[in-house]
């Protein structure tokens, strides 16, 4: 009894975050859609914190990305790489500043077609317990049936190896949930996100850790994969290894939610500063004294 009130109680709270969602919803949807090709995404003095924080977790941040370069985001654990994403999708509305794609302030865009036009890869993607067709064709839903789509998305994302392993190829059922499941390592698991990414034919691709799981091999082919075609792209990478980020176009070392540094790898290198530390330790490799 008293472990079904607490479920109880938990689910109330859930229902909570329902409402809040729904009542959000009715606000966005009556903002125009954006349907151009993206040419620069632009941060213009933006600061912000989450509701419950009291200091601002990104402080006057200025940049800007333009079409057909790589941008590489770098910098310590909590230092708000992961809040420009959020910002950037439009998930919260409550900062200073401007935010403009295009030149338009994205609170003034539907959030859905604001979404549509970037790909974004969270650290804490979705793993879906459906079959791989599934959880890559989730990039696009209206190309769910879309089995060549689908194999060149996982060709891209660095799939197709281990899918092609797979007993039953791209029908085979993932995850433990269901019968005749199988379950994937995290490695595997981020390469069907990463296809996920390249079902949708977005002008800028963002993507947060993505080949945090992957073997050496394997990174290395999906920055091939990425850095193919970037010149009718935005690419950002939020990344800690630093062979992502030699052939970035520009990268953006934040601390404190402050850009510190910025500039290309050999030129943050010569400052010999907050990169230049950071690339000195992952370069030395292990040493036991
Ligand atoms: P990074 O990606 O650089 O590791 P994040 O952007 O995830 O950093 O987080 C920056 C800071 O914001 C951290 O101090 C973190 O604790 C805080 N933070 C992140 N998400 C939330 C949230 N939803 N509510 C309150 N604080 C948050």
């Amino acid at each position: 009894l008293l472990s079904v009130l607490s479920t109880a109680c938990e689910d109330c709270l859930y229902m909570q975050s329902f409402f809040n969602i729904y009542e959000q919803k009715d606000r966005v949807t009556e903002k125009p859609d954006f349907n151009e090709e993206i040419y620069s995404i632009e941060f213009i003095d933006v600061s912000f914190k989450y509701p419950k924080t009291e200091k601002n977790i990104i402080d006057r941040l200025n940049m800007k990305f333009v079409k057909g370069k790589n941008y590489a985001i770098v910098g310590e654990n909590g230092s708000g790489k992961t809040t420009i994403i959020k910002l950037l999708n439009g998930l919260y509305d409550e900062y200073e500043g401007n935010i403009l794609i295009n030149g338009i302030e994205i609170r003034e865009i539907d959030k859905k077609s604001l979404r549509n036009c970037l790909a974004t890869l969270f650290q804490d993607y979705n793993k879906y317990q459906f079959t791989i067709k599934e959880n890559i064709g989730f990039g696009s839903i209206d190309n769910l049936d879309d089995i060549e789509k689908i194999k060149y998305s996982a060709k891209k994302g660095g799939a197709d190896q281990f899918i092609n392993c797979l007993p039953n190829n791209y029908t085979q059922q993932v995850g433990y949930w269901f019968e005749g499941g199988t379950q994937l390592s995290g490695g595997q698991w981020q390469k069907l996100g990463l296809s996920r990414l390249f079902m949708k034919n977005a002008d800028c691709l963002i993507l947060d850790e993505p080949t945090a799981s992957l073997d050496p091999f394997s990174e290395l082919e999906i920055f091939k994969q990425l850095y193919q075609n970037s010149n009718e792209k935005i690419n950002i990478i939020i990344t800690h290894r630093f062979i992502n980020t030699v052939f970035a176009n520009k990268i953006i070392v934040l601390k404190n939610g402050e850009i510190i540094e910025k500039g290309k790898h050999d030129e943050l290198l010569k400052q010999d500063g907050f990169y230049k530390d950071m690339f000195d330790i992952q370069s030395r490799g292990i040493t036991l004294n």
